[in-house]
């Protein structure tokens, strides 16, 4: 029976500080033959320690602006006064290689892929409680007190969305968490609308079968 060698786009996402990156990390540690991540494409200025190509691609509005303007992202956003976009080429060819693809973006762009790709798979992150948020952010010391603010005021905003995705996580514990995920993903491949070739293969002998019975 033919099975869709197709991989399944994973969108992860958020409130700033709820420590995806981190879990996206230990899942790509554990399972990393089973997943691809893609690097989007950012006007933030990069914190310490981040690489051009590794965390994200740093560019500046114009040449960002140039790459919507060429269709080059499947999505992008504006998120506190700076754009995020995800690279359409890198996506499209690990899918089509049939690899699983994660993107960990916000919620106006997670609502995009669902649109664009409706049998992506939507998972939002959340740390057990609000406080536990600010004490992250807090604690990352990268990020100014006018930053902070921003942040957990657009977390406020974003909460309202958490019902569009198909899965919350509680990040408690990062190797729980990680493995909550894989088993969601490997979930999320068995049903029927990420199985189309084998769902169509397995009617169509029932049916020739059927028919032949008949005659
Ligand atoms: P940060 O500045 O903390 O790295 O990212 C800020 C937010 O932008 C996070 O919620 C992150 O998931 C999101 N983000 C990162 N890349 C993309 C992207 O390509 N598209 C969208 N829509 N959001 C992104």
């Amino acid at each position: 029976m033919k099975e869709n060698k197709k991989g399944i786009l994973i969108v992860i996402s958020g409130f700033s500080g709820a420590g995806k990156g981190t879990l996206v990390k230990e899942l790509l540690r554990r399972h990393g033959e089973d997943y691809c991540l893609s690097v989007s494409m950012t006007t933030r200025t990069p914190r310490p320690g981040e690489r051009d190509g590794v965390e994200y691609f740093f560019t500046d509005r114009e040449h960002f602006e140039d790459t919507i303007a060429r269709d080059g992202l499947i999505e992008y956003a504006s998120y506190c006064g700076n754009y995020y976009g995800t690279p359409k080429a890198y996506v499209e060819e690990r899918l089509s290689e049939g690899r699983n693809v994660i993107l960990e973006i916000e919620i106006q762009g997670a609502l995009k892929i669902k649109d664009r790709f409706p049998e992506s798979l939507l998972i939002f992150v959340t740390p057990p409680n609000a406080e536990e948020l600010k004490r992250r952010l807090e604690g990352r010391g990268t990020e100014s007190e006018e930053v902070i603010a921003s942040r957990l005021a657009r977390a406020a905003e974003e909460s309202k969305g958490v019902e569009f995705y198909d899965y919350l996580v509680v990040n408690d514990k990062l190797e729980e968490s990680a493995e909550e995920v894989h088993h969601l993903v490997a979930a999320a491949r068995r049903a029927p609308v990420r199985r189309e070739e084998f769902v169509k293969g397995i009617r169509e002998e029932l049916h020739s079968f059927a028919k032949g019975a008949q005659e």
